[in-house]
């Protein structure tokens, strides 16, 4: 089929590439010129395992181009997919604005028929509102479809080849039967394609990850609780997570959850729920756990060094939102070293695909080391705000080594701790008994 992907971000670039794979014709269109420049010239601007070698094999067989010229991207697409950012506007609600510029764009270039499928997470009744759009603009049939992502950053190649479930949002039965066809190569191991209404689809992306979410701020909130009276939530998790009505993911506690998705979307649904006359009193607590949680590492570190953190130096493993990206939009790890920086302190930080991205945002303010314990050099403590998998088993001894102060402030619980006791690291983990504290 020849289609287009407009937006050529996380989702755009994986989605265009994984369907290119299956033998599509795809152009990938972004009105960002740089980027498109630099795919053009073969280079993959965001760090995704897989994705560069997926990209470089299609660019070979000529099945995936990129073009920022409009002309170029809506010659004569079957298929358009909107992976287009949904950032929040101050108030929560998601900024829908380049989408609908985009389908103006769409309507106006258009001649034949077209399937116009959102990626992008849209709140409910965007589909008919785009319906509208484009009706108000051309005679040309468009049909408009929900088609929610469900990749993962980190995992993104691997998730949109190997889905849990496809979800399918139309109204009209011919564009659905186009969409299903489009990805049976991809559920060939029996997951299902789930056909629903379009606004149904719509609801069910948001409502996905708001419930992820919430297990993360639930568990956050019992981790708090352990801290407080004294109960290692390690113990607690596994007393829960074993129970199979329960499970165990998502159930992890630590420093907040980040990136564009979770946090954007709570608000992004609560808003919704408030305009509908619902009060999202779940939805509200959950970011809130969650914005309080960001907080949890730095207040344990105030009270580790007596409110007096001015000429200290903090190492910083991991700044991403997650391991396997170099993602850090809404990461825990930056409104800590804000806090840090804010308090007089030096960061050091070391992340394996986050430096650059760092780099941008802090420059000079913040000293970045591509190899860990070079970070942790003459720092006063070690912040894990990642759980980057080549942090688990590290040199403890190298680490006491070379540490200023052998302490270890770990959101995301890497460590055993026995461990720290028998290599002498001071060790504040979450909602777990701290090692070798000296009040
Ligand atoms: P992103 O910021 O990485 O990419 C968005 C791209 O859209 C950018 O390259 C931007 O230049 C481009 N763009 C903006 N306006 C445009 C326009 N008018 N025409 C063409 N391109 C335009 O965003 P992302 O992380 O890929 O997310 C995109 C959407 O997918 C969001 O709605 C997000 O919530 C959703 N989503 C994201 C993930 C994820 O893990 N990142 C997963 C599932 C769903």
């Amino acid at each position: 089929m020849r289609i287009t992907v407009a937006g050529t971000g996380y989702v755009g670039l994986v989605s265009g590439a994984c369907l290119a794979s299956t033998g599509n014709n795809v152009i990938g269109y972004d009105i960002d010129k740089g980027k498109i420049e630099r795919l053009n010239a073969g280079e993959c601007p965001i760090f995704e395992p897989g994705l560069a070698e997926l990209l470089a094999g299609n660019a070979q067989s000529g099945r995936l181009q990129f073009t920022a010229d409009i002309d170029e991207a809506l010659t004569s697409p079957e298929i358009v997919f909107v992976a287009i950012g949904t950032p929040p506007r101050p108030d929560g609600s998601a900024d829908l604005s380049q989408i609908f510029a985009f389908a103006e764009q769409l309507a106006d270039h258009v001649t034949g028929p077209t399937i116009l499928a959102t990626k992008s997470t849209v709140p409910v009744g965007t589909g008919d509102r785009l319906e509208r759009i484009v009706r108000g603009r051309t005679k040309v049939p468009i049909h408009v479809v929900s088609n929610p992502e469900f990749l993962k950053e980190g995992s993104a190649v691997n998730d949109f080849l190997k889905p849990d479930r496809v979800v399918v949002g139309a109204e009209d039965e011919e564009a659905a039967q186009v969409l299903r066809e489009l990805h049976l190569p991809f559920v060939r191991n029996n997951r299902p394609i789930l056909v629903m209404s379009r606004r149904a689809s719509e609801m069910t992306k948001y409502a996905a990850n708001a419930c992820l979410a919430t297990r993360i701020s639930f568990i956050n909130e019992i981790a708090n609780l352990c801290d407080a009276t004294g109960v290692d939530v390690e113990e607690v998790r596994r007393g829960m997570g074993t129970d199979q009505r329960i499970g165990f993911q998502f159930l992890y506690p630590g420093c907040g959850y980040g990136g564009s998705c979770f946090p954007k979307d709570v608000q992004a649904l609560a808003h919704v729920a408030r305009e509908a006359g619902i009060n999202p009193i779940l939805l509200d607590a959950v970011h809130n756990v969650n914005k309080a949680q960001k907080n949890v590492l730095y207040a344990k570190i105030r009270r580790r060094f007596n409110d007096a953190l001015h000429d200290l130096t903090f190492a910083f493993w991991g700044v991403t939102f997650k391991p396997a990206t170099d993602d850090l939009r809404e990461a825990p790890a930056l409104i800590l070293i804000d806090q840090l920086l804010q308090d007089g302190a030096t960061v050091r930080a070391h992340d394996p695909a986050g430096l650059e991205n760092l780099k941008a945002l802090y420059g000079d303010r913040v000293s970045c080391h591509a190899e860990p314990y070079e970070a942790l050099s003459g720092a006063d403590a070690l912040v894990v705000c990642t759980e980057w998998n080549e942090f688990r088993s590290p040199e403890f001894a190298r680490m006491k080594e070379t540490l200023r102060q052998p302490i270890i402030f770990d959101g995301r619980n890497l460590y055993d701790l026995g461990a720290m006791k028998r290599h002498g690291l001071e060790y504040h983990p979450i909602g777990r008994p701290t090692t070798n504290w000296k009040a």
